[in-house]
Protein backbone atom coordinates (compact mmCIF):
# COMPACT_ATOMS: atom_id res chain seq x y z
CA UNK A 1 0.00 0.00 0.00
CA UNK A 2 1.88 3.03 -1.26
CA UNK A 3 1.85 6.18 0.92
CA UNK A 4 1.50 9.56 -0.30
CA UNK A 5 4.78 11.77 0.42
CA UNK A 6 4.28 15.54 1.36
CA UNK A 7 7.12 17.93 0.77
CA UNK A 8 7.63 19.47 4.06
CA UNK A 9 10.33 21.37 3.27
CA UNK A 10 13.20 22.57 0.53
CA UNK A 11 16.42 23.27 0.49
CA UNK A 12 19.08 24.25 -2.06
CA UNK A 13 22.12 23.39 0.37
CA UNK A 14 23.13 19.32 1.11
CA UNK A 15 23.91 19.67 4.89
CA UNK A 16 21.05 21.78 5.41
CA UNK A 17 18.82 19.12 4.10
CA UNK A 18 20.87 16.21 5.95
CA UNK A 19 20.99 18.51 8.78
CA UNK A 20 16.68 18.44 8.63
CA UNK A 21 16.56 14.97 7.65
CA UNK A 22 18.91 13.92 10.54
CA UNK A 23 16.74 15.83 13.31
CA UNK A 24 13.43 14.47 11.69
CA UNK A 25 15.01 10.80 11.83
CA UNK A 26 15.61 11.15 15.30
CA UNK A 27 12.14 12.24 16.12
CA UNK A 28 11.29 9.60 14.60
CA UNK A 29 9.65 10.53 11.33
CA UNK A 30 10.04 9.01 7.93
CA UNK A 31 12.04 10.68 5.80
CA UNK A 32 12.45 10.91 2.35
CA UNK A 33 14.79 13.26 0.35
CA UNK A 34 14.42 13.85 -3.40
CA UNK A 35 16.79 15.08 -5.77
CA UNK A 36 19.66 15.39 -3.33
CA UNK A 37 22.12 13.91 -5.10
CA UNK A 38 21.77 15.91 -8.40
CA UNK A 39 21.94 19.00 -5.92
CA UNK A 40 24.98 17.12 -4.28
CA UNK A 41 27.20 16.96 -7.14
CA UNK A 42 25.60 19.92 -9.39
CA UNK A 43 24.80 22.63 -7.07
CA UNK A 44 23.99 24.71 -10.30
CA UNK A 45 21.07 22.66 -10.82
CA UNK A 46 19.45 23.14 -7.64
CA UNK A 47 17.33 25.87 -9.03
CA UNK A 48 16.77 23.88 -12.02
CA UNK A 49 15.17 20.86 -9.67
CA UNK A 50 13.60 23.14 -7.21
CA UNK A 51 16.06 22.23 -4.36
CA UNK A 52 16.44 18.82 -2.39
CA UNK A 53 13.02 18.29 -0.91
CA UNK A 54 12.43 17.19 2.26
CA UNK A 55 9.54 14.55 2.28
CA UNK A 56 7.36 12.53 5.22
CA UNK A 57 4.45 10.36 4.40
CA UNK A 58 1.29 12.67 4.04
CA UNK A 59 0.07 11.18 8.18
CA UNK A 60 3.32 12.63 9.61
CA UNK A 61 2.89 16.16 7.33
CA UNK A 62 1.73 18.47 9.60
CA UNK A 63 3.82 17.22 13.16
CA UNK A 64 6.86 17.06 10.70
CA UNK A 65 6.38 20.83 9.58
CA UNK A 66 5.92 22.17 12.22
CA UNK A 67 9.22 20.43 13.87
CA UNK A 68 10.46 22.08 10.57
CA UNK A 69 10.19 25.50 11.17
CA UNK A 70 10.94 24.73 15.41
CA UNK A 71 14.24 23.79 13.43
CA UNK A 72 14.79 26.83 11.54
CA UNK A 73 14.69 28.80 13.98
CA UNK A 74 17.26 26.76 16.37
CA UNK A 75 19.08 26.38 14.03
CA UNK A 76 20.78 29.72 14.41
CA UNK A 77 22.07 29.19 17.74
CA UNK A 78 23.13 25.84 16.69
CA UNK A 79 25.61 27.50 14.17
CA UNK A 80 26.57 29.94 17.00
CA UNK A 81 27.48 27.25 18.90
CA UNK A 82 30.01 25.33 15.87
CA UNK A 83 31.18 28.89 14.89
CA UNK A 84 33.25 28.74 18.50
CA UNK A 85 35.61 26.22 17.30
CA UNK A 86 36.18 27.64 13.55
CA UNK A 87 39.65 28.76 14.54
CA UNK A 88 39.63 31.96 13.05
CA UNK A 89 39.23 34.23 15.85
CA UNK A 90 36.36 37.22 16.03
CA UNK A 91 35.90 39.89 13.39
CA UNK A 92 37.72 43.11 14.02
CA UNK A 93 35.12 45.19 13.05
CA UNK A 94 31.88 43.42 14.02
CA UNK A 95 33.23 40.94 16.74
CA UNK A 96 31.33 38.23 14.66
CA UNK A 97 32.50 34.42 14.54
CA UNK A 98 31.27 33.72 11.28
CA UNK A 99 34.66 34.10 9.55
CA UNK A 100 35.89 31.93 6.64
CA UNK A 101 38.87 31.83 4.09
CA UNK A 102 38.55 34.21 1.52
CA UNK A 103 38.36 32.03 -1.50
CA UNK A 104 40.84 33.27 -4.42
CA UNK A 105 40.84 32.06 -7.51
CA UNK A 106 43.41 29.40 -8.43
CA UNK A 107 45.94 31.63 -9.23
CA UNK A 108 49.89 31.96 -10.08
CA UNK A 109 50.57 31.24 -6.42
CA UNK A 110 48.47 28.50 -6.32
CA UNK A 111 49.99 27.13 -9.70
CA UNK A 112 53.66 27.31 -7.61
CA UNK A 113 52.29 25.63 -4.55
CA UNK A 114 51.01 22.82 -6.74
CA UNK A 115 54.39 22.53 -8.14
CA UNK A 116 56.19 22.12 -5.17
CA UNK A 117 57.83 25.73 -5.55
CA UNK A 118 58.66 27.42 -2.30
CA UNK A 119 57.10 30.75 -1.29
CA UNK A 120 57.34 32.69 1.44
CA UNK A 121 54.98 31.65 3.96
CA UNK A 122 51.59 32.45 2.85
CA UNK A 123 49.09 34.15 5.12
CA UNK A 124 45.30 33.35 4.14
CA UNK A 125 43.24 35.90 3.68
CA UNK A 126 39.92 35.61 6.25
CA UNK A 127 36.69 37.56 5.38
CA UNK A 128 33.77 38.09 7.93
CA UNK A 129 30.52 36.76 6.39
CA UNK A 130 28.82 39.37 8.48
CA UNK A 131 30.07 42.24 7.74
CA UNK A 132 32.57 41.90 4.80
CA UNK A 133 35.77 43.38 6.73
CA UNK A 134 38.94 41.45 5.20
CA UNK A 135 41.87 40.40 7.17
CA UNK A 136 45.13 38.53 7.12
CA UNK A 137 45.52 35.63 9.26
CA UNK A 138 48.03 35.55 12.05
ZN1 LIG B 1 32.48 41.40 10.67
Amino acid sequence: MGEELVTVATSYNIVEAEFLRNHLEDEGFEVYLADENIVGSYNLLANAVGGIKIRVPSREAQDAMRFVDDLRNAEIVEEDLEEIDSGYGVCEKCESRDISPYREGFGLKGVLLFLGIPLMKPRRKLICNDCGFERFEK
